[in-house]
């Protein structure tokens, strides 16, 4: 949901191209399917899609390692980085999209992070992306790409009204970590979703598997 919303103000601002990266996830062909459904909906006609083989080959994460149970998200929400971190995965994405960008032409690269309201992972902070500013001035041919982080700040909650506000296609997002048919609403993924649109005030158009609602 967070990469829909993002894709969307994009999408309002510029004309937007948009990344997909697998990576062995468990839901990775559900996603894949979303990214292209949602730039369809918004008219992101660039696209480009692409398998990173060294996360999954790496593991280390419960969403890449099926010896890894996917944890309940009362367990995990507010603790410590939990075993769903991807390790130093938002690098790769970006590494990916910096070099597209460089070939295309692109000026500002869009993503979608949160530090609060989130699982706590440490390539969400805003001076990963402000350290990661400085490595693409210094080491790409033009020096003029710059990461944009416009969610970083916000609470989830605003990110639901923000999407509203700009017509996201959230019918169309997939969040859950599990399940691929439809969402297990128990994951931490599901549940800070679940939770976001609750504290909107509004319908969360995906379907859940079970109604389950996480509250604060
Ligand atoms: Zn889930």
């Amino acid at each position: 949901m967070d990469s829909c919303v993002c894709a969307a103000l994009a999408a309002r601002d510029y004309e937007a191209a948009a990344l997909h990266v697998s990576y062995g996830q468990r839901t990775e062909t559900r996603e894949c399917q979303a990214f292209s459904a949602i730039c369809d909906r918004l008219g992101i006609t660039q696209r480009l899609i692409v398998r990173n083989e060294a996360l999954l080959q790496i593991g280390g994460s419960a969403l890449t390692d099926n010896q890894l149970v996917v944890p309940e998200a009362s367990d995990v929400i507010g603790s410590a980085i939990p075993i769903t971190y991807v390790p130093f995965r938002n690098a790769h994405f970006l590494a990916v999209a910096v070099s597209w960008a460089e070939v295309i032409g692109a000026k500002k690269i869009f993503i979608g992070a949160v530090e609060q309201d989130s699982s706590g992972y440490p390539d969400c902070r805003p001076a990963y992306y402000e350290a990661f500013n400085q490595v693409i001035r210094t080491g790409t041919a033009a020096g003029d790409i710059e990461i944009a982080t416009p969610l970083i700040h916000l609470r989830k909650a605003e990110i639901v009204r923000l999407g509203l506000e700009l017509g996201a296609p959230f019918d169309l997002t997939w969040s859950c970590y599990v399940r691929q048919d439809r969402a297990c609403g128990t994951c931490e993924s599901c549940a800070l979703r679940l939770r976001a649109f609750e504290a909107a005030g509004v319908r969360d158009p995906v379907l859940y598997s079970s109604a389950v609602s996480i509250h604060s």
